[in-house]
């Protein structure tokens, strides 16, 4: 079932909608038109009491002030580029910069901060679209995209779309914030995470990827059989100290299919969590830049209190061409799934 409340109004007065869709368990999603931001998601734990495993806010004011995306679709691109600069077809483009002298998640007024149109379809589906002109941030092109979310047998599915005019680069994600233990429970160092993966893209010290790929095998880095995220955090590999914590981009090798990617565990709620994706990579952020801040309820949000997997392509692979390719040809269709399976 599918249900729609006013949320509340932007600082600059256009009203906000939250759609809410729930399946006959009891289990939901509630997802703003405003940045298409997941906002909660709700489902039974190991003792089948409902766990809100999300982080959020309870206004539009505070989703305008506190940065930081939560549960945000992004757009045009996820995560850096260096000096927001790249070249396609022999022409130099300057993208809006916001992370120092780099651009991060679209630049400053990236998709996450728009009103975004909405059409319902069927009893568990909501389609988001908006159109970005030509120059937005910076980036070449008219360029429309779908986001379409589906919750049903507690997994959410997340099916990207976008169609621009001409030659452009794009890489979508979404900056969900994950607690599987309750938004409001604290610190994510002892859930369990395992990532199908075994190379990341190491980071400088403004986590941007240098082009430099590295096996994890030996390192802080291997989540090839699943450890605690807390267990080596904290040691003094110059990759953990760049981005204090982790905050690196997971090579995938799935050819472009649907496959799983990572699993996710709160140790508490026995919440598990399984992320599939057909992108090339997958960024695991530990909430290192969380900072103290009220979210929905009054909830305590600080450092390592979440921590995001956000399917992608690489971050700066405009800057290196032997990453897979970021370009999105003119005319063509980009179409991309991940979806968030809960048990
Ligand atoms: C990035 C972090 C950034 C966070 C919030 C993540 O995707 O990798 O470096 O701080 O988003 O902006």
């Amino acid at each position: 079932m599918i249900t729609k409340t006013f949320f509340g109004s932007t600082n600059e007065g256009a009203k906000v909608h939250e759609y809410t869709i729930s399946d006959a368990n009891g289990a939901y999603v509630k997802i703003l038109d405003y940045g298409c931001t997941v906002r909660s998601l709700v489902l039974p734990d190991k003792k089948g009491e409902l766990t809100d495993v999300c982080l959020g806010y309870d206004s539009v004011e505070e989703y305008q002030q506190n940065g930081g995306y939560f549960g945000a679709v992004i757009g045009r691109f996820a995560n850096r580029i260096q000096g927001g600069r790249f070249t396609l077809n022999g022409k130099d483009y300057q993208l809006a910069v916001n992370d120092g002298p780099n651009h991060l998640h679209g630049g400053t007024k990236g998709f996450d901060k728009y009103i975004w149109e909405v059409k319902t379809i069927g009893e568990d589906t909501l389609c988001f679209f908006r159109t970005s002109h030509d120059g937005e941030e910076g980036y070449p092109g008219t360029l429309t995209m779908y986001v379409t979310y589906r919750f049903a047998e507690n997994a959410l599915s997340i099916h990207y779309e976008a169609v621009c005019d001409m030659d452009t680069v794009f890489s979508p994600t979404n900056h969900a914030y994950f607690n599987l233990n309750g938004h409001d429970s604290g610190s994510i160092l002892d859930h369990t995470l395992q990532i199908f993966s075994d190379t990341i893209t190491a980071n400088d010290d403004c986590c941007l990827p240098t082009g430099e790929l590295m096996k994890v095998e030996g390192t802080p880095f291997d989540f090839s059989s699943g450890k605690k995220i807390g267990q080596d955090i904290a040691e003094a590999h110059q990759q953990l100290l760049n981005a204090k914590g982790y905050d690196h981009n997971f090579a995938l090798n799935n050819g472009g299919k649907l496959e799983k990617a990572a699993m996710l565990t709160g140790d508490l709620s026995g919440i598990s969590m399984s992320v599939y994706t057909d992108r090339p990579g997958i960024q695991l952020y530990s909430g290192n830049f969380i900072t103290d801040r009220q979210g929905k309820g009054g909830a305590e949000y600080r450092i390592r209190h979440a921590l995001c997997l956000e399917t992608q392509g690489y971050p700066n692979s405009t800057q290196h061409p032997h990453f897979p390719s970021p370009i999105l040809k003119g005319n063509q269709r980009f179409c991309s799934d991940t979806v968030y399976r809960f048990e």
